[in-house]
C-alpha cells in the first residue's frame, strides 16, 4: 500500500497549478489543504516522514473529490485519487470508525431493511416536524457534530424501487434500457425516478429497474472502505451484468462514474463491458441517443434557468452540453450561465455532515454565483447537489427554485411550469 501511495504521487513537480482550482484551498489559502499540499503529505506517509495524525486525517478528509485538480496537473497526477487511496490506507491501518462500520458493513447491506429503516425515518421526521426551524429536537444536532440549523432532507415514504415494477414495456420500442436509480433518488427524492422513467417511456424506451440493485458504493469508498464498497459493486454487477439492454441510465453523476470507471479503476473489480461501456446519463441519452433537443414549452409560465455542473457528471462522465441544451428548450424563458458553474457546491456526498463549516463556505460561494445569474430556477444533475444548493440558497435568502434536470424536462413534456 505504501508503495502504491508513493507511485501515484512521485511525479509531482510541485508546480502548484492544481491550487488555482481547488475549492478548499481557495477558502482557507492554506497549503496543507491544497492538492499539492495533500500530495506532499501522502508522499510523506509513503516515505515514513509523516505520521497518521489527526491533522493528517483532517487534511486528507477535507478533500471533496471534486477532481478539478486532476484536470490541471501537467504531470498527470490525480490528487483526488491519491486522497482516496490515502483514506483506504488509513482504514487499513486504523480501521473504520464504529458508526461508519455499523452503517457501511451493517445497515446498508440489508436490501429490505435499509429502505424500510429509511421509510421509518421519514415517518419520524414528519411526525416530529424536525425540519421546522426552532424545533427543540434540533438542539441535539450539535451532539453529532451538526449545526443546529442544518437542513436535513426528509426521507421518502415510498422509494423508487417500490413505485415501479421491474420492467416497464412500451409500444413501438426504440431502445431497451436499465435504470440504476441510486440512493439519493431512491430514498430521498423519488420524483427524480418518476421523471426519468416517465421521460424514457414517453420517448419510446422500455425501462428495466432491477430490484436487486443497491448503493453504488461511492459514499463507502469515499470514506476509504474499498472492501466495503466492493461488496455493493459486486451485487450490482450481478444484478446488471447479464441484462439484455442497450444502455444503463443514471441520473446522478457519482453513480454513473462508479459504474463506468471507479468499480474497475479504483476498486480493481472485473466489471463486464456490458456495464462499464453502457452507462449513460439521462440528459446524454435524450440528446445523443434519442436526438431530442426540443421539449414542450412550460405552459404560459416560462421561466429562466441556470445550471450547476455536478463534479462527477461534468469532469467524471464528460456530460456538460446536453443538460444545457435541453434546459434551454424546457424553460422557455432563457438560459443564463452562472459564474463558475463547474466548481463544486460543497455537497460532495456526506461532506456537509463530516465538515459542515467548510461545506457551507464553499456552498455560500456557489449560492452567490447562482443568485447572481438572476435565473428563476437552478438545475443540476445530482440529488446531493440539489440538497446542498437548496440549503445554501435558502440560507442566502434567495427565492430561486432548485430542481433536477430530469424533473424540469418531465414538467416541460406536460406543459407545466418548473415544479408545477
Ligand atoms: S479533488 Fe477538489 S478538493 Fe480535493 S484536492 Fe482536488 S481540487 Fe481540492
Ligand atoms: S499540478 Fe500536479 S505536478 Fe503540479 S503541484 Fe499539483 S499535483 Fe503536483
Amino acid at each position: 500500500m505504501l508503495d502504491k501511495l508513493e507511485q501515484i504521487t512521485i511525479s509531482c513537480m510541485k508546480c502548484g497549478n492544481c491550487k488555482s482550482v481547488c475549492p478548499t484551498f481557495r477558502e482557507l489559502g492554506d497549503e496543507g489543504i491544497s492538492p499539492r499540499g495533500r500530495v506532499r503529505l501522502i508522499r510523506g506517509i509513503a516515505s515514513g516522514e509523516v505520521e497518521l495524525s489527526a491533522r493528517y486525517k483532517e487534511l486528507v478528509g477535507t478533500c471533496l473529490n471534486c477532481r478539478a485538480c486532476a484536470d490541471e496537473c501537467p504531470s498527470g497526477i490525480e490528487p483526488n485519487a491519491a486522497v482516496l487511496q490515502a483514506r483506504q490506507h488509513m482504514v487499513l491501518e486504523k480501521g473504520l470508525p464504529a458508526v461508519k462500520r455499523a452503517i457501511f458493513r451493517g445497515a446498508m447491506r440489508g436490501r429490505r431493511l435499509f429502505p424500510a429503516s429509511s421509510k421509518l425515518l421519514g415517518l419520524l421526521q414528519r411526525a416530529s416536524m424536525i425540519g421546522k426551524p426552532g424545533n427543540p429536537l434540533r438542539k441535539a444536532f450539535p451532539w453529532v457534530g451538526l449545526p443546529q440549523d442544518k437542513n436535513i432532507p426528509y426521507f421518502a415514504l415510498k422509494s423508487v424501487l417500490d413505485r415501479f415494477p421491474e420492467v416497464m414495456p412500451v409500444e413501438n420500442r426504440k431502445f431497451r434500457v436499465a435504470y440504476f436509480v441510486g440512493c439519493g433518488a431512491n430514498l430521498i427524492s423519488p420524483e427524480i425516478g418518476n421523471a426519468v422513467v416517465g421521460l424514457l417511456n414517453h420517448y419510446g424506451v422500455e425501462v428495466v429497474i432491477p430490484h436487486k440493485q443497491m448503493c453504488c458504493g461511492t459514499p463507502i469508498f469515499n470514506s476509504g472502505d474499498f472492501e466495503g464498497a466492493a461488496y455493493f459493486a459486486r451485487r450490482n454487477i450481478s444484478a446488471f451484468g447479464r441484462l439484455d439492454v442497450d444502455a444503463i441510465i443514471t441520473a446522478c453523476g457519482s453513480c454513473g462514474l462508479s459504474l463506468k470507471h471507479e468499480w474497475k479503476d479504483l476498486l480493481g473489480l472485473d466489471v463486464p463491458d456490458n456495464i462499464a461501456n453502457k452507462v449513460v446519463d439521462i440528459s446524454e441519452f435524450l440528446v445523443d441517443w434519442l436526438g431530442i433537443t426540443e421539449l414542450g414549452a412550460p405552459g404560459d409560465k416560462p421561466y429562466s434557468v441556470t445550471y450547476h455542473d455536478p463534479c462527477h457528471l461534468a469532469r467524471g462522465m464528460g456530460v456538460r452540453t446536453q443538460p444545457r441544451k435541453l434546459l434551454t428548450s424546457a424553460a422557455g424563458g432563457g438560459y443564463t450561465e452562472m459564474k463558475e458553474a463547474d466548481w463544486c457546491c460543497g455537497g460532495a456526498g456526506a461532506y456537509s455532515v463530516y465538515y459542515p463549516d467548510m461545506s457551507r463556505r464553499i456552498g455560500n460561494t456557489k449560492a452567490e454565483n447562482a443568485a447572481a445569474s438572476g435565473a428563476d430556477v437552478v438545475a443540476t444533475g445530482c440529488p446531493v447537489c440539489i440538497i446542498q444548493l437548496r440549503e445554501m440558497l435558502e440560507r442566502a435568502g434567495s427565492a430561486q427554485k432548485v430542481s433536477h434536470t430530469a424533473c424540469l424536462l418531465w414538467d416541460a413534456v406536460h406543459g407545466k411550469p418548473a415544479g408545477g
